[in-house]
């Protein structure tokens, strides 16, 4: 097939520009080619505003949901950040465009090699990629700017914010098995605030602090 996909791009960014506000995140999701994230199959939807399947019965979030998450977190350039979930290695790649560093972690290990090859591929030289470990996150490399969990869990599990630096902010899908909220929760002093960023639906997290495999 002999598909635009520099067409499909602009108009998928017109569409988020609506609602994003961020140009720094606006221009990053104009850098990186969704399309390599996907299984061939479904590549001629890389720009269309929707989450898609990847291996493993798991999905690539929604180009609007990773926009809206990244802008969250509010990146400056020097930050670093924590994935929870990389999946296809889309949202990444956004968050390695964006900060100075960028840990994720994946507990399926199948996902994470090809995470790994595609952006090995595109270049990125300040991601670091972990199988996930039975404690959620990746505590070795906290403090965290920014923390960004791409998968549903039950309830803010505390050992994130254990491994959010002060005035770091996480991200989170919060809710039952099939949807969720979107928190940003930001740490100060001792203090939490949290902010709901609307409605949205993620596979589920799967670890002692969240739901069961
Ligand atoms: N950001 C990804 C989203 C993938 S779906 C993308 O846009 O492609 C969420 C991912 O979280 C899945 O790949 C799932 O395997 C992973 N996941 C679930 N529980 C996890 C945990 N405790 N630690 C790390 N990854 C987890």
């Amino acid at each position: 097939m002999n598909q635009d996909f520099n067409a499909d791009r602009a108009e998928l960014v017109r569409q988020l520009r609506l609602e994003i506000k961020d140009e720094k995140v606006i221009s990053a999701m104009e850098r990186v080619p969704r399309e390599l994230f996907l299984p061939p199959d479904t590549q001629h939807l890389a720009y269309e505003n929707m989450p898609l399947p990847i291996a493993e019965g798991q999905t690539i979030s929604q180009p609007f949901i990773v926009a809206l998450m990244t802008e969250a977190l509010d990146l400056r350039g020097e930050e670093r950040v924590l994935e929870v979930g990389t999946g296809s290695g889309y949202q990444t790649a956004i968050l390695a465009e964006l900060a100075g560093w960028v840990v994720s972690v994946e507990r399926r290990q199948r996902l994470l090699e090809s995470a790994s090859r595609t952006l090995g591929r595109l270049g990125y030289t300040n991601i670091e990629l972990h199988p996930a470990q039975e404690t959620l996150g990746w505590p070795e490399g906290a403090p965290y700017d920014g923390i960004i969990v791409t998968a549903g869990a039950p309830k803010t599990p505390p050992g994130l914010i254990d491994q959010l630096a002060e005035g770091g902010k996480l991200v989170i899908p919060v809710g039952s098995r099939y949807e969720q909220k979107l928190l940003r929760i930001i740490k100060r002093k001792d203090q939490i605030s949290t902010e709901n960023l609307g409605g949205c639906r993620f596979v589920p997290l799967i670890a002692r602090e969240a739901w069961a495999d």
